[in-house]
């Protein structure tokens, strides 16, 4: 790791400085050291070492905001724990600010006064990304994106390659050679978005979306410019990065002249699309931008769908993404959806707003230094899907889908993993001739 200098600690000082950010001033100076967090973290919960406690990691930050911006902690620095930005320092909010913390935000549900711990631990990622010390196979994933279009970083011809072969899936599916997956179709009604991992790892979730497009008879299009719903700068809180790319979606929108972005099934997709972006790029949006979850939610009330439920008998179970749930305020539509497509769903406990992270949110599928980590905090997913007895479990998303399919073989949990698209697709009768 590179050695810490005055020009790095002077631009990481300035995240702290800002005048125009009094929520994180006072979310530094509220902790009342109840404990009452440790409980609800993943990380203490499952490794039980106390330096993965939520108040903890706001120490960190808080402490460094003592040391460089208050009188005792400039003169008396030990008497109120300020501490130094110094290499030590950052060692420390490296290991827990990007691999201790999922940024799922369960801890500041049940903060005793309110303490957004989520927002302090992202405020000290930016820190520590304007000093260039984000962990190299997460900034990787983001570098990708910025130069070429997409996190995973699929070729044009590969991609359109992937379309063509789902296209065909379609057709025969829909028993329709006239059934489509338009590409770059300006004026649709809908710009489409993907999780590049579909392309790479999972295309008949692509397939079974544009099923579920095609009898709704919806006007729609996938852009083979800028598909990518994730935003991994989001995560690596870069403000620079994510407003690069926040701003691409944006003139996609332009381009492509629709009137809704719908955003695939991916949590911190969804997150930074919707609610950041217009922070990011600071203006707000000329269209609407809604998930993919509540279309599908929509299609079904107007009666433009027609699932059968009696097509799936297994228990199925939902897993709900942070992002979605407690941090877009989407829990109701996806209960919706799977009780109009499945007979047997049980809920998970807890689930909703208060649901655990499946252990790979924050950034963790990108960062290979924390898979250990990553692979042990999911003891509790384990649990809670076990408990239920479902042969399925559903999640609207992509990087859900990848750490509960490697804790199903880590921990032998003989569970079939489905997106909701998959799971409506399923169950919508296509009438054969
Ligand atoms: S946001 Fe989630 S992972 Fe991070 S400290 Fe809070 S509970 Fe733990
Ligand atoms: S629950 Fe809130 S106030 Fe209590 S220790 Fe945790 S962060 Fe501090």
């Amino acid at each position: 790791m590179e050695k810490i200098n005055d020009i790095k600690i002077k631009t990481a000082l300035e995240v702290l400085n800002s005048h125009d950010d009094s929520k994180l001033i006072s979310h530094l100076n509220s902790c009342v050291h109840c404990g009452l967090c440790a409980k609800t973290c993943l990380y203490y919960l499952t490794i039980g070492d106390e330096r993965f406690i939520p108040a903890r990691k706001v120490e960190l930050v808080s402490s460094i905001y003592r040391r460089y911006f208050t009188v005792m902690g400039k003169v008396l620095p030990a008497l109120v724990s300020a501490r130094k930005l110094d290499d030590k320092m950052i060692e420390e909010m490296v290991d827990l600010l990007y691999g201790g913390c999922v940024m799922c935000g369960r801890c500041v549900r049940h903060c005793s006064i309110g303490v957004d711990i989520e927002y302090v631990v992202r405020k000290g990622r930016e820190m520590l990304a304007k000093m260039g010390y984000v962990p190299e196979s997460l900034q990787s994933t983001v570098k990708a994106a910025l130069e070429t279009g997409n996190n995973m970083g699929i070729s044009y011809e590969d991609f359109v390659d992937t379309i063509e072969w789902m296209e065909e899936e379609l057709q025969e599916e829909c028993n329709d050679p006239e059934a489509r997956i338009p590409l770059n179709e300006p004026g649709k009604n809908v710009l489409y978005t993907l999780n590049p991992r579909e392309p790479k790892f999972f295309p008949l979730s692509i397939s079974a979306m544009a099923k579920v497009f095609y009898l709704a008879k919806e006007s729609w299009t996938l852009s083979t410019n800028m598909y990518d719903v994730t935003n991994y700068a989001y995560f690596s809180s870069h403000p620079g990065e994510a407003k690069a790319i926040a701003q691409r979606m944006y003139d996609e929108m332009q381009n492509m002249k629709s009137g809704r972005l719908v955003l695939a099934e991916c949590g911190h997709g969804v997150r930074s699309n919707r609610w950041e972006a217009p922070n990011y790029i600071e203006k707000g949006f000329f269209f609407e931008a809604l998930t993919s979850v509540e279309l599908i939610a929509e299609y079904i009330r107007k009666g433009r769908i027609r699932p059968d439920r009696e097509r799936m008998k297994d228990a199925v179970t939902l897993h709900d993404p942070c992002n979605l749930a407690r941090g877009s305020g989407i829990v109701e539509e996806q209960r919706y959806i799977l009780k109009n497509c499945v007979s047997n769903f049980v809920e998970m406990t807890p689930h909703g707003t208060d649901n655990f992270c499946c252990g790979g949110g924050g950034g963790q599928l990108a960062m290979s230094e924390y898979n250990d980590r990553r692979l042990k905090i999911a003891e509790l997913k384990v649990r809670q899907i076990r408990k239920t007895g479902a042969a399925i479990v559903v999640t609207p998303c992509h990087n859900c889908i990848d750490q509960l399919t490697q804790i199903n073989v880590t921990y032998n949990l003989n569970i079939q993993i489905k997106t909701l698209a998959e799971i409506v697709a399923d169950s919508l009768p296509v009438l054969k001739e």
